[in-house]
């Protein structure tokens, strides 16, 4: 329903002057999302600064009737964030505080809208570690990755953000505040109710503030390019490296050489590892809360065994911390550099690690075999099973053209990973981008289970209705 000015003037009222804006040059960077392919409208953005804030205007839009958009930092990739049916938006970005440290239950709890740059750094000042990092954490919150159980770089040790909480503050849909910011590891009373929330995208309540777990800090980081003749190589040198180092593997990324040489083309100072090139690579870290050189010493002699056992064919180790950026940011930089080639369409799939080598060749052999000449960006959390398998246009192909063929070519690539067991999202969520498309891959029993959540908690469809689910 569209809001009254008599609603807009009640919600105008909760946040203050300050905290709300209609002005169409304050709204634009609001209503578009990174990759500029969803733009949305609003009558009305709030930016409350408390929890008691947030379920005010959640009130006053369920009694009205009136449906609402949850926004962090607006870094997600799925349009999830947009409104898209003239929703109230609510930023929470204001609402950023960290509440409380308690260090021997090593545990944070902060408001959603912290930008996860500001918790790693809350986290660190402490002499702890959050290990959850992705490329966006200079702008996303907390409370947008906790929404889409955001994964990045470090999940193969300590998993996705659903793994990082042990208890959430929400406002309902009705307004109610579920109130459970528990620190507790330890708690068999029932259903695990935060984990409703925790990828939801904004569709079942709105976070406003969560207990995160926090770990030992790295005393010790060994970070290693290696180069590679195939993802089935890669796979083998991911199971050797494992039963050398165990826990200590913290992230085993997949580069092909098409990616590097575009990072080489696009993105300075960037430099090849090597002097050769080869097919593909893997990016390795290894960490450890013991200081030392033991780990880098074993670390180099675990890649010589691999060269030797030909399930590698050369290897480097970042002698210092600068040379571990410079390996990081040829993995780092694989996602933006796309743009400087044109159109590309982004597949963000999982299968089990077992299954990568295979999804991959069968993949690239069926999306080759429909678009002669597309360049394969395939990359990606090898450890957890997660490829991007990204397709560059053709160089000679017009961009719309190819662009146009989103549709076809990801539902390609997603039947393929489905007959491997596999995820046709695996960290970026649906939004409004798979909400269709999803109905294809999810049996009808969790379909059906999905909706009778969505209905007990949002009986209105007023938070962030049309994502996810239809
Ligand atoms: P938003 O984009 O604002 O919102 C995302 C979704 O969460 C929306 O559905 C929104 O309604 C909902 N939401 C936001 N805040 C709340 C809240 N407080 N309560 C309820 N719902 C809420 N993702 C990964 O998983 N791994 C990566 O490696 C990764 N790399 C990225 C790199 C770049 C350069 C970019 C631009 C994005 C990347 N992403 C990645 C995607 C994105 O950063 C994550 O999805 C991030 O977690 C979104 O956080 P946000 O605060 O920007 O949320
Ligand atoms: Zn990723």
């Amino acid at each position: 329903m569209t809001p009254s000015s008599d609603i807009l003037a009640k919600l105008k009222a909760i946040v203050g002057p300050k905290g709300w804006s209609d002005d169409a040059s304050t709204l634009a960077p609001y209503l578009e999302e990174p990759r500029g392919r969803y733009k949305g409208a609003t009558p009305l953005l709030v930016k409350p600064t408390t929890t008691a804030e947030v379920a005010a205007i959640v009130s006053v839009c369920a009694q009205a009737g009136v449906a609402m958009v949850p926004q962090g930092g607006n870094t997600g990739l799925v349009g999830g964030q947009v409104p898209i049916n003239g929703e109230i938006l609510i930023s929470l970005r204001r609402l950023c505080a960290v509440r409380a440290l308690d260090s021997d239950n090593d545990t944070l709890t902060v408001e959603a809208g912290c930008i996860l740059a500001d918790v790693q750094r809350a986290a660190t000042e402490a002499g702890r570690l959050f290990p959850l990092s992705l490329a966006a954490e200079g702008s996303c919150t907390i409370g947008g990755n906790l929404s889409t159980n955001a994964g990045g770089t470090q999940v193969l040790r300590y998993g996705t953000a659903r793994d990082l909480v042990l208890g959430v503050e929400v406002v309902l849909p009705d307004g109610r505040v579920l109130e459970h910011l528990s620190g507790l590891r330890k708690d068999n009373t029932g259903y695990d109710l935060k984990q409703l929330f925790l990828g939801a995208e904004g569709t079942l309540g709105i976070i406003t503030a969560a207990v995160l777990k926090l770990f030992p800090r790295p005393r010790a980081i060994e970070t290693a390019f290696v180069a590679l003749t195939s993802p089935a190589q890669a796979l083998a040198l991911f199971r050797h490296l494992r039963a050398g180092h165990g826990e200590r593997l913290t992230a085993f990324e997949l580069v092909p050489r098409i990616g590097l040489e575009f990072v080489l083309k696009h993105a300075p100072p960037a430099r090849d590892p090597f002097t050769s090139a080869h097919p593909w690579y893997a990016l390795v870290e290894l960490s450890s809360s013991e200081p030392g050189h033991a780990m880098r010493e074993a670390l180099e002699a675990g890649l010589a065994a691999a060269v030797e056992d030909r399930i590698a064919r050369d290897a480097v180790v970042a002698a210092d911390l600068a040379q571990a950026r410079a390996l990081w940011h040829l993995r780092e930089s694989l996602s933006d550099v796309q743009r400087r080639e044109g159109g590309s369409i982004k597949c963000d799939v999982a299968v089990p690690v077992s299954a990568v080598p295979a999804f991959i060749r069968e993949a690239g052999a069926r999306v080759r075999q429909a678009c002669p000449g597309v360049r394969l960006v395939t990359f990606g959390h090898l450890g957890d099973g997660n490829i991007h398998f990204n397709m560059s246009q053709p160089e000679d192909a017009d961009r719309d053209a190819f662009l146009a063929r989103w549709d076809d070519l990801s539902t390609e690539v997603h039947d393929i990973a489905a007959r491997w067991g596999g995820s046709i999202s695996a960290e970026h969520g649906l939004g409004q981008m798979k909400r269709e498309e999803i109905a294809r891959y999810k049996s009808a029993v969790e379909l059906d289970l999905m909706r009778l959540v969505k209905q007990a908690l949002d009986p209105k469809n007023l938070m962030n209705p049309g994502k996810v689910l239809r």
